[in-house]
């Protein structure tokens, strides 16, 4: 079955074009110029993943990757017009897994799109459990299903919460540097890596932690990067 993608995109000619290499690359496209009408796709249509661009003319991207962030965990892959550091920046915060900033050469986009709905596909191995705990309990992970509880209650990672929370427990303890974190989930690394890191970082404090301003599931090491403060059980 077809992976759908949804492309937000005011620009029509360059949502056409966007169209025309996904669907080439085998993925089904639904297409908008309106971020409304983007919102409401998003709640209706099972999406492997949105390329949103931020500057629309009636909501603003940022609103409708809220909106979108509200009902699920799909995948967003963010356009920015201006290689602005703090647009960037702030739709990481909001929960992007990857950005282009335009211009862009569409072979490209097409390439990190494959790259992000290969990450966000969990396995497929049906009802084979795959739990490991840490910290007598307090935080579950499931590798084969993709998923994480924390002292009891599911959380919803984005599929790049969830690479940085699986890669660093795969050793707690072990300190993990931002270019290798971003090197594991992305395979790559670019330019403003560090702060994106630190974005998704945050983002999962909030989601793990009793209290995000002293974290204790994942911890900052200084100079360093980061590593995941519990110990596994068993
Ligand atoms: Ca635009």
């Amino acid at each position: 079955m077809a992976r759908s993608v949804l492309v937000v995109e005011d620009e029509r000619k360059l949502r056409e074009l966007l169209r025309a290499y996904l669907e080439r690359a085998g993925f089904a496209v639904y297409s908008t110029g309106s971020g409304a009408e983007a919102i409401g796709l998003a709640r209706e249509r099972a999406l492997a993943l949105i390329v949103l661009d931020l500057g629309l003319p009636d909501v603003s991207g940022e609103e409708v990757m809220r909106e979108v962030r509200a009902v699920g965990d799909v995948p967003i892959l963010v356009l920015t017009a201006r290689a602005s550091e703090e647009e960037r920046i702030r739709g990481l915060e909001l929960g992007a897994d990857d950005y282009v900033t335009k211009p862009f050469s569409p072979r490209e986009l097409v390439l990190r799109a494959q790259a992000i709905v290969r990450r966000g596909r969990g396995d497929t191995r049906a009802g084979e459990e795959d739990l490991v705990t840490f910290g007598e309990g307090e935080l579950a992970i499931d590798e084969s299903r993709r998923h994480a509880s924390v002292r009891g209650g599911v959380v919803t990672l984005t599929p790049t919460e969830w690479g940085i929370l699986a890669a660093l427990a795969t050793t707690p303890g072990r300190v993990f540097s931002r270019a290798e974190l971003i090197n594991r989930v992305r395979g790559y690394e670019f330019e403003g890596y560090e702060r994106t890191v630190d974005s998704h970082v945050k983002n999962l404090r909030r989601k793990l932690e009793l209290d995000p301003r002293t974290p204790r599931i994942i911890e900052t090491v200084l100079g360093g990067g980061y590593r995941l403060g519990l110990r596994r059980d068993g």
